[in-house]
């Protein structure tokens, strides 16, 4: 899923490719990354009859889901694709690879298609809309299913040449999006490997590689795609956005703040996507700290003036 192309030859002005090679690509990235660690979850909760977790376990997962996440919502989102802030070269490697090891696609992939996200949210073209299937309690549920597992295998690629002219143009940081499987691959045998030192068995081993590894990639997988599903269908509307974003509390947690997405759509390039002090944010508070060690700057933020702006008088917030 980077940017090899074949006989429909698209060139900077294609916005999406679509060829038998893509589709391809998108299926056996999703039995790689989306099914066989939904069945590795099965097997993990299965084992907890003969193999309960102890702390080791709950804190692996606990530590790998907030790298990771670290990675995804700050490194792939806030920065790479929205520019919120800005950051030196090491940072910049550091939240490629973390990112990475989600297991999401490549670092170009992820933000071509989040990129095309926002300019056609909830329109024709939006690879994950949850609301283009009309109205209706089973078109709910169909578009819910298309925008958290469908799309992954049926959506338009966008076209990194058009979304991502800057991420190609670097050349470390296209390296590291095309070493998608290593960062992987090491995103799994670090857990595992410490699961087998601090255990000293190979039944350790095994544990850190299932709850550290496989478990982690599925639930932080399903925690990002909720964004794209319940946060485009369930929650508050504060702001103008014109599409269906919302804000949505119940999955702030885990999500490192993402689901107030209703709060992004209207300031994309906010650092910051909970605005207000009850809006639980892991995210920004990830940043806030690299900011205060001087390790990015030029942290962008909303007005208050730019929010007021924005604001839906009657809004349900
Ligand atoms: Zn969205
Ligand atoms: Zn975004």
């Amino acid at each position: 899923m980077t940017t090899h192309f074949d006989s429909t030859r698209p060139n900077q002005k294609t916005k999406v490719i679509i060829n038998d090679y893509i589709k391809g690509l998108q299926y056996k990235h999703f039995w790689w990354y989306n099914f066989i660690p939904f069945l590795g979850t099965i097997v993990a909760l299965i084992s907890l009859w003969w193999l309960p977790v102890g702390s080791i376990e709950v804190g692996m997962l606990i530590v790998m889901w907030a790298l990771t996440m670290t990675g995804v919502s700050v490194g792939f989102h806030r920065y790479y694709t929205h520019r919120s802030f800005k950051t030196h070269q090491v940072m910049r490697v550091i939240f490629a690879i973390l990112g990475s090891v989600a297991g999401q696609g490549p670092l170009i992939s992820w933000v071509a298609i989040h990129r095309r996200h926002h300019e056609c949210s909830d329109l024709p073209g939006d690879p994950h809309s949850p609301n283009l299937h009309s109205q209706g309690f089973f078109r709910t549920i169909k578009g819910l299913w298309h925008s958290h597992v469908g799309w992954l295998i049926d959506h338009d690629y966008p076209n990194p040449t058009y979304y991502t002219p800057e991420l190609l143009r670097d050349k470390t940081i296209s390296k590291i999006s095309r070493f998608y499987l290593v960062w992987i691959v090491i995103g799994l045998v670090i857990p595992t490997v410490i699961g087998g030192l601090l255990h000293w068995s190979w039944i350790g081993a095994l544990q850190g590689f299932l709850w550290g590894g496989v478990v982690r990639i599925f639930l932080v997988d399903n925690i990002i795609l909720s964004v794209n599903s319940v946060s485009h269908v369930y929650g508050t509307h504060p702001y103008q956005t014109g599409d269906q974003s919302k804000n949505n509390p119940w999955v702030a947690i885990p999500t490192f703040g993402e689901s107030w997405h209703n709060n992004h759509h209207a300031f994309e390039s906010s650092a910051a996507i909970g605005l207000k002090w009850w809006q639980v944010d892991f995210g920004y508070a990830v940043v806030w700290i690299l900011a205060k060690l001087g390790l990015v700057w030029d942290v962008n933020l909303p007005t208050a003036k730019m929010m007021a702006a924005k604001k839906i008088t009657i809004a349900q917030d």
